[in-house]
């Protein structure tokens, strides 16, 4: 029982007080989110709610009722789409039957363990929960034709890194027609705001724009099913997905939240008593099961002891989740007659296959990924199969230009030596036919040759060129990405940053971007260094989950082998990543536009000396892990492998080369302030000199050079200029093309 509440604090508890695991259901936050958006739904609610109080009135329990082994009423086409990124998470076929088995006992009320339904005698009144329990008459059927008509097992699989992110901004990966078949994800951790622990969300039925592209429920793997990584230990397990599946039809959580009134009917429902809740950190979940006269609510009338064997409230310890009432029972029925009335129609059950209960044996879809398919020459790289749909008996690979160029295994490893591109094809065939995935250009080889040393800056101040001199960023979630600004920089008139994403309203939250270097020379450099600055305020988390700032992290990591394995060398953590104090002021209001206003609003990060290693080819990753603070700032990114203090002169020198790459000249820009001994040259990446383009003293002023191509006979390839001045040493990849 509980009234109408938009907020449910089980969706958002960070803390567990046992050893078991506690995921609870974010459902209840998942509408608060949609509501916000879609302002809409509240309405639609009230309407759905109506609708329900006039349905019941004529409602007759269908002459199927209680009988078990009947056939069912209705049938709903499923669709499971494992969203895995390789894991334990891309469970087995297997796994996923053992929970479409557990949905038909359970809303059939077939379940072995209904013996430990209640029937008792409560302060001198007697109830019987065990006749309560009523059979749903609802059968989940595997897809058997998929949209397009072909044969399938009714089971996707899509690699996504997102995986242990899940929340609604993935489902677009895969979904099929939710008015034709009832959806279910099944991902790796689910991302509700700054929660922890969500087992599983349900969209309600009600619906609202853009709504039919997420309707349906999304679960962890280790509670989908009662095999594999689903096992004893989980909370609830098992019954996750019959109470998920439940909110889909309709029925809300009987307990109530925040201020307690006990009502009859505050689930909607009337034959579940009244039931109060409120989670806390000592009691995140309802672990009242040792006590069979459990009574949250004693006002009431009647006052029975609360429903522990109910699928839609949350028990946990050795309570008997095993039963539906019978108005729950009649709620779900209303929501299958009426807003999901397209998915059991003889037209629909015919068009999804699932009539048909022969057993088939579909064509496999070939698929595969490679978690470091952008490496270096000499690094391996494995490929791992998740083709599915159907039985696979052979595995055929080609890898042009790897060694070796073939493999018959299903997760071969493979090298190359060349850099270069390069595509990778997949045949695989089993009863059901053959199929053929061909990725183009899908591998990408880099020579292993490092910038050597100098000092460079990253100078997204004017162009790209950062782009070009191989720095590049990455990003965990497609839908928030760096952009370059000129409202606010270090120095120069220009930075990059990350805009915000207020807490809750985009659905991103928890994902990293990373700025990666290429390769330098670190050879013998004791007092080489790497830096950046970077200016961020943190958003104020919801009161809900306890307030407070945000909860962001920087981490600047280090690789010697071409970014296939990264060390953290340092971490700024959420005490003290603000650059703009750590007192309440400080954390900003979503609605505030957080702009660095000066340099005392940045703060510098280096990382220097024997912290990074001494060797001929360094990599550097800056990763900025979002939480839903203000806009972040990056700028004065600089690094320096030479020995000597080159920082301060690279300030001034604004060193450019322009255009970068360059067909017949270019030019080389620099500013000296005073008078200084300058060499240049030009040598090639094997370090030999080409050319020295001046030797001498300048003046102080803007220097400029033209470089010809035909002037000193470059063929197309990369090349360095290389500038020493007083005694410091610069150097600036250019690109003949
Ligand atoms: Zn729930």
């Amino acid at each position: 029982m509980k009234k109408l509440l938009l907020i449910a604090s089980l969706a958002i508890l960070g803390t567990t007080s046992s050893l078991q695991a506690q995921n609870s259901c974010g459902t209840d936050h998942d509408f608060a989110e949609k509501a916000r958006k879609h302002p809409e739904l509240i309405e639609a609610r009230k309407k759905f709610d109506a609708g329900f109080k006039e349905y019941i009135k004529s409602y007759k329990p269908s002459s199927g009722l209680n009988k078990k082994g009947s056939s069912p009423k209705y049938i709903i086409p499923v669709v499971v789409h494992v969203l895995h990124d390789n894991g334990a998470e891309n469970i087995s076929d297997a796994q996923i039957k053992s929970e479409i088995d557990f949905l038909n006992l359970s809303f059939r009320n077939l379940v072995s363990d209904s013996i430990n339904r209640r029937q008792d005698t409560f302060n001198g009144t007697f109830y019987s929960y065990k006749q309560l329990a009523t059979d749903a008459e609802v059968e989940f059927r595997l897809a058997k034709n998929d949209p397009q008509g072909n044969c399938t097992n009714g089971i996707v699989r899509v690699q996504t890194p997102l995986t242990n992110k899940g929340n609604d901004e993935l489902k677009p990966i895969s979904v099929w027609d939710t008015k034709r078949y009832y959806n279910i994800w099944v991902v790796r951790g689910i991302n509700k705001g700054n929660s922890v622990g969500v087992a599983g969300y349900a969209q309600f039925p009600m619906g609202f724009s853009g709504g039919a592209s997420t309707d349906g429920i999304m679960v962890i793997h280790q509670e989908f099913g009662n095999i594999g990584t689903s096992q004893a230990g989980q909370t609830p397990n098992v019954t996750t997905s019959t109470h998920e599946t439940g909110h889909w039809l309709g029925l809300y959580h009987p307990f109530q939240t925040q201020v307690d009134t006990c009502e009859m009917n505050g689930d909607e429902i009337l034959d579940t008593p009244p039931t109060y809740f409120t989670a806390t950190s000592n009691e995140p979940l309802r672990n009242r099961c040792n006590n069979k006269n459990f009574n949250s609510c004693t006002m009431d009338v009647p006052d029975l002891p609360d429903m522990q064997e109910n699928y839609m409230d949350y028990f946990i310890g050795n309570c008997a989740s095993n039963m539906f009432t019978k108005e729950q029972v009649a709620r779900m029925h209303y929501v299958l007659e009426t807003y999901r009335s397209g998915l059991w129609s003889a037209e629909n059950l015919a068009l999804t296959g699932v009539l048909n209960q022969t057993p088939s044996n579909c064509k496999p879809i070939a698929a595969f990924n490679s978690p470091s398919r952008n490496t270096c020459i000499g690094n391996s790289l494995s490929f791992n199969d998740y083709s599915f749909n159907g039985t696979v008996t052979n595995y055929n690979w080609s890898f042009p230009g790897g060694t070796p160029s073939s493999s018959t295994a299903k997760r071969p490893t493979i090298k190359y030596d060349v850099a270069g591109t390069y595509d990778v094809t997949l045949i695989v065939t089993g009863p059901g036919g053959s199929d053929t995935i061909v990725k183009p250009n899908y591998v990408t080889i880099q020579a292993n040759t490092a910038n050597p040393k100098g000092f460079y800056t990253v100078d997204w101040w004017y162009q790209n060129n950062w782009q070009e001199q191989g720095w590049s960023f990455e990003y965990e979630s497609p839908n928030r990405k760096f952009e370059r600004t000129t409202a606010a920089s270090y120095n120069q008139n220009a930075s990059m940053f990350l805009p915000k994403d207020p807490f809750n309203q985009l659905m991103t939250v928890g994902t990293t971007a990373s700025l990666i270097s290429p390769s330098f020379d670190f050879s013998g450099t004791p007092t080489g260094y790497f830096a950046f600055d970077y200016a961020f305020a943190q958003g104020r988390l919801p009161s809900s989950i306890g307030g407070g700032a945000t909860n962001e992290e920087i981490k600047v990591y280090v690789s010697t082998d071409c970014g296939k394995t990264w060390t953290p060398k340092t971490t700024i953590g959420s005490s003290s990543i603000s650059t703009i104090g750590n007192n309440a002021s400080s954390i900003l209001a979503s609605s505030v536009n957080f702009v660095p206003a000066d340099q005392g609003k940045w703060k510098d990060v280096v990382i220097s000396g024997a912290t990074i290693p001494n060797n001929s080819n360094v990599k550097f990753k800056i990763d900025f892990k979002y939480q839903g603070g203000n806009n972040f700032f990056l700028d004065n990114v600089r690094l320096g492998s030479n020995t000597g203090n080159g920082e301060l002169l690279s300030e001034e020198l604004k060193l450019s080369v322009q255009p970068n790459p360059f067909a017949s000249s270019t030019k080389l820009r620099y500013f000296l302030s005073n008078r200084k001994q300058v060499e240049i040259r030009i040598i090639d990446i094997t370090g030999k000199e080409i050319a020295t383009l001046f030797n001498g003293e300048q003046t102080a002023g803007t220097q400029e050079i033209e470089i010809g191509k035909s002037q000193f006979q470059l063929s197309s390839g990369i090349y360095f200029v290389s500038l020493n001045i007083d005694g410091q040493k610069f150097s600036k990849k250019i690109v003949v093309e």
